[in-house]
């Protein structure tokens, strides 16, 4: 047994320290990316954040709110083929040009991907490869493989936390390596196995052994507030996907509850109990759920929360003298704090 003391960073434990600058207005702050990937040969500038492969947030229809601002949605794997290659088949122009197909690493996980590729004439440039625990051998090997025979799509692949993975899944293949495990809004893996690693120093690890290599990250899961995806990306994160914060829209999906004059959605993990049940027939015997359900308050279109993201990026990198979304992380300064947010009048949310 080994204790690693040296301190581990989540999102609540830092602040950005302000700089001067000599910006104007932060409308001129550029969001957009325009990435040149380690395998995959596609450039397209996009705003690098990504609506989760959760069926209660990355649907057809939040791909289709949010790419009108460039922004990208991981489709949910539980679509049937059909709906995928309706979805994957639209002209240029689409909203599929911004959505990551999604994919486990079973045989009929591919074999359903490799019917949607060949019926939408390889209509599909991202894709996301998504197991709870990266750090299996048969999750490298599929990457592997699926690299050999995908050699032009964006393959985006996860979750680890370490830069010893994270390097070892490039060089298997992967463009962008997905980040982080146990920091879900909806996730129960710390409580039920006691595995995980502080979210913004995974990401600040975890890129810095990416970027040696020519690869990316993207951070996923924990952000709560826009603050958190500006700290993400200030880590060094060049994608950062949300669950949560894009949960409860009216392009969510997810059922609506009434309840005393209230509306909610239900929001849950694609672990938990209540995914279980919809899609694998119920929690397998030898395992448990590793994640949790709730109801969340409606909150009307995604825009508006859009809005506040972007909106509070652009600030963000006026704050620190940033012109570009690029230049943020190397304009960042985290100063360490014990508190961050004056509460006294309740959260504010
Ligand atoms: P959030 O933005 O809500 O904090 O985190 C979203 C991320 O949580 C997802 O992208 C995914 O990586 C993770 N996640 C989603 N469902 C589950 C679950 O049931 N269990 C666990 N451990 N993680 C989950």
């Amino acid at each position: 047994m080994r204790i690693e003391s040296d301190v581990k960073l989540d999102f609540k434990d830092v602040l950005l320290r302000p700089k001067r600058s000599t910006l104007g207005s932060r409308a001129n702050v550029n969001l957009e990316r325009l990435y040149g990937f380690r395998h995959a040969r596609l450039e397209m500038p996009v705003v690098p954040v990504i609506a989760a492969n959760m069926d209660t947030v990355g649907t057809f229809e939040m791909a289709r709110a949010l790419a009108a601002h460039k922004i990208l949605t991981a489709i949910h794997k539980h679509y049937p083929v059909e709906d995928l290659v309706a979805f994957f088949n639209r002209q240029e122009a689409g909203e599929h040009r911004y959505a990551f197909y999604s994919l486990g690493i079973l045989a009929q996980d591919l074999e359903k991907f490799e019917e949607v590729w060949r019926r939408t004439g390889g209509g599909i440039r991202w894709v996301c490869i998504d197991v709870a625990n990266g750090y299996t051998e048969a999750f490298i090997d599929f990457v592997k493989r699926f690299r050999e025979r995908y050699p032009d799509v964006v393959v985006m692949a996860g979750n680890v936390v370490t830069a010893d993975i994270t390097e070892a899944l490039i060089l298997a293949g992967v463009d962008i390596v997905k980040v982080g495990i146990g920091p879900g809004s909806v996730c129960t893996t710390r409580k039920m196995t006691g595995v995980g690693y502080p979210q913004l120093s995974a990401i600040i690890e975890c890129a810095d052994a990416a970027h040696g290599l020519g690869g990316h990250i993207c951070g996923d899961g924990g952000c709560t507030v826009p603050g958190d995806v500006v700290k993400a990306f200030g880590g060094g994160s060049d994608f950062v996907m949300l669950g949560g914060m894009f949960a409860a829209h009216d392009e969510s999906g997810g059922e609506i509850v009434e309840h005393e004059g209230t509306t909610y959605r239900k929001f849950y993990g694609m672990s938990s109990e209540e995914a279980m049940t919809r899609y694998a027939g119920g929690v397998a015997r030898y395992r448990a759920s590793e994640g949790k359900s709730t109801m969340l308050p409606a909150r009307g279109p995604v825009d508006d929360t859009v809005q506040s993201i972007l909106g509070g990026l652009r600030s963000a990198c006026t704050y620190v003298g940033a012109r570009k979304l690029k230049d943020l992380s190397k304009c960042t300064t985290f100063v360490r704090v014990t508190q961050q947010i004056n509460e006294v009048f309740g959260p504010s949310d």
